[in-house]
Parts: structure tokens; C-alpha cells; sequence
């Protein structure tokens, strides 16, 4: 079996990075399951679909056009790397992420992204439910205070303008909504291994996963 390892955790507890740096070390395939979420939101905008229509969104989810090309994410024939990264798309890709249909129209998506040598994959539920038999299940966690930050350091290295106070608020109430929701709450997976990236370097949030791995 093609192995995976999965690392789940809240929004900006620095997945996206540490998945990238384990993946470059190991030679391996990176999912970054937040990004079809967040497709599918911009998707939605764009096709001006109502946003509280469910079986709409999980329709536009289940016909997604997407190409990932290294850093490059194309939809229907453009490049929207930069764009999903907007705070209001992924507002809105938690908020279509609690739908049931949404995730069952994502779900053999993201499992063909399992192809040798291997595979890690980041997110909510990659442990959880998208691979439960994953050999090494991270659950990556930071407090809310240092995730603001990172993100409000990113945005503005982007040349977006961002606002610690609003950060801090929209981020508790995304982690309040991906926690609570019925389908794949945030939690983390039986025998997941828990580590808390607040006061560690990348480099050392990747060493720490590694040597999981090595073990
Ligand atoms: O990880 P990222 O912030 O890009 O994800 C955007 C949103 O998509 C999250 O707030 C979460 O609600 C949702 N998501 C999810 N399951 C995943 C990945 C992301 O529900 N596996």
C-alpha cells in the first residue's frame, strides 16, 4: 500500500508548510485538501451560486476544473493560487465545507492524489476519514494567538491588507465551525501524534514529523 502521512489541524497551525517540507524531504506527493475547499468556494462566487444552497455547491464541488501545477492551482483554465488565499474565500470554504454532499463529492478526489512513493496530505479530516489507514497521522496544533499572527504576517507579505483584532475573531469562529460541524468535525485521529508548533521553527516542526516517521 501506497503509505500517506496525514497532518490534520486548525486553520493556519502551518499545514500547508510543514506538509510541503515533508513532502520535499521524503520525495513524496503533497495534497492540500483546504485548497478544493476553497476552490469549490471560489467556484461558487464566481458562478454566483447561492452559498446556502447545498446541493448546489456540492455540484460545482463534484465538477471542479482544477489543474495543480506545482505552485499553480488553475480553475477552468486560470490561475487562482493567489486568489483562494483571500480571507473571505476561505470564510466562505468553511462555511460550504460543513456540508455533507460537499465532502462525498471531494472525497475520491483527493484519494487519487495517493501515488507512489508516497504521499502527505493536509487538512481536517485526512486521518480522520479521506486516510484512515495512514501509517503516520500528525495532528499539527498552535495556539490561536500565534496562528493570527502567521497569517497576518503572510497576508501582508502578500501585499493584502490584514488586521490582527479581525484575524484573531474570524479565526476563532472558523475553528468554533470546523470543531462543531456534524460531518468531519476538526479532531484529531485515533493514535495521532499531537504537536504543538506555537514556540517551534519550521525546521523543527519538520524534524519532529520526520523522526515520527523514522521510527
Ligand atoms: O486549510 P485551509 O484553511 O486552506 O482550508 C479552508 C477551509 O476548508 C477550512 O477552514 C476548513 O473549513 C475546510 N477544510 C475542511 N477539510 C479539509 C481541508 C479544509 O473542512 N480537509
Amino acid at each position: 500500500m501506497i503509505p500517506v502521512i496525514t497532518i490534520d489541524g486548525p486553520t493556519a497551525s502551518g499545514k500547508g508548510t510543514i506538509a510541503h517540507r515533508v513532502g520535499q524531504a521524503l520525495g513524496w506527493s503533497v495534497l492540500d485538501s483546504g485548497a478544493l475547499y476553497r476552490l469549490t468556494a471560489l467556484a461558487v462566487r464566481d458562478g454566483g451560486i447561492d452559498p446556502a444552497d447545498e446541493l448546489a455547491v456540492a455540484s460545482i464541488a463534484g465538477r471542479l476544473d482544477v489543474c495543480f501545477d506545482g505552485g499553480r492551482i488553475w480553475l477552468a483554465g486560470r490561475d487562482v493560487a493567489a486568489q483562494i488565499r483571500e480571507e473571505p474565500i476561505g470564510n466562505l470554504a468553511s462555511q460550504v465545507a460543513a456540508y455533507g454532499p460537499v465532502r462525498q463529492a471531494l472525497l475520491a478526489r483527493q484519494r487519487a492524489f495517493r501515488r507512489a512513493p508516497g504521499l502527505v496530505a493536509d487538512g481536517r479530516d485526512m486521518g480522520t476519514v479521506v486516510f484512515p489507514d495512514a501509517p503516520l497521522k500528525i495532528f499539527l496544533v498552535a495556539s490561536v494567538q500565534a496562528r493570527a499572527e502567521r497569517r497576518c504576517k503572510q497576508l501582508k507579505e502578500k501585499g493584502f491588507s490584514a488586521n490582527l483584532a479581525g484575524l484573531l475573531q474570524d479565526m476563532r469562529a472558523r475553528d468554533e465551525r470546523d470543531r462543531s460541524r456534524i460531518h468531519a468535525p476538526l479532531s484529531a485521529a485515533p493514535g495521532a501524534k499531537t504537536i504543538d508548533s506555537s514556540n517551534l521553527t519550521i525546521d523543527a516542526t519538520v524534524d519532529a514529523v520526520l523522526d515520527y516517521w523514522s521510527r
